[in-house]
């Protein structure tokens, strides 16, 4: 029931880290685990941290950018340790599980996880649809990722035992056509090139304009239709500025 969920390590430098985050997940009942460029892997260290869950280093996709290891995922969660400086709609982990749980059968959930020592890039971060913080210490908010990782799965694990009904799962909202974030990205595309072209965007200085305009779509959560009907409104206005 829970293998439409997967976990992104993005760059981890610690193999250990990726082993026992493996090892949580198993715990957990989830299973699928992908690796975005990690420094070391595999390693004989995440081999040993990982214990019983092997099994899951060993099925774990490894994948150069974070956009090939969430695609065809129709919801994004990055995880942070702090607040940013542009706020992006964010939940506490207990939300995110019970977000996650109210989703259409099959649909693909991507949870992604920063590295060690930085978190996630602001590009990252553009691609999720909303932020998960575990609450913690003000002082004191940076989880060891393996640690984080545990208490993201127990929630959904949790909440997977209460899961919503499938016509209560309508009655929350959740939609069937979702885009994917593919799809959001090629519009994302076309939406810089046609900011450019009719001189809305200066691509010698850009500003914070993309961010915030994603930002905007990504609190939206763009269904299929809607990118179809934006798309055609952007190859309308293509059609007229290269007249
Ligand atoms: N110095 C980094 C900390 C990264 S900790 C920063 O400021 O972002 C490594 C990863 O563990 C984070 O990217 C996040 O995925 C996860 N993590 C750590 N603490 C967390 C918290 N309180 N809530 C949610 N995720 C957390």
């Amino acid at each position: 029931m829970l293998s439409n969920i997967r976990f992104v390590l993005i760059n981890t430098s610690h193999p250990g880290n990726i082993g026992a985050v493996a090892r949580a997940m198993k715990n957990m009942r989830l299973e699928q685990l992908y690796l975005v460029d990690p420094q070391k892997f595999p390693s004989t260290v995440a081999t040993a941290r990982a214990s019983g869950a092997i099994g899951i280093l060993e099925k774990a996709t490894v994948c150069e950018t974070v956009s090939e290891a969430i695609k065809g995922c129709s919801l994004v969660l990055g995880t942070s340790a702090r607040l940013r400086t542009i706020a992006w709609p964010q939940m506490d982990a207990r939300m995110s599980a019970e977000k996650i749980v109210a989703e259409k059968e099959g649909s693909q959930i991507a949870i992604l996880f920063g590295r060690e020592h930085s978190g996630l890039t602001n590009e990252e971060l553009e691609l999720c649809h909303y932020l998960v913080h575990i609450p913690c210490n003000p002082d004191f908010s940076s989880l060891n990722i393996a640690a984080a990782a545990q208490v993201i799965a127990y929630e959904i694990l949790m909440a997977s035992q209460n899961r919503p009904t499938e016509i209560e799962r309508e009655v929350i909202g959740a939609e069937d056509d979702w885009a994917t974030s593919g799809e959001v990205e090629r519009f994302y595309s076309h939406l810089e090139s046609v900011l450019i072209e009719t001189g809305f965007l200066d691509p010698s200085n850009p500003r914070l304009l993309m961010r915030k305009l994603k930002r905007l779509y990504q609190r939206a959560r763009l269904e299929k239709n809607e990118v179809n009907i934006l798309r055609g409104i952007l190859t309308a206005v293509q059609r007229v500025t290269k007249k």
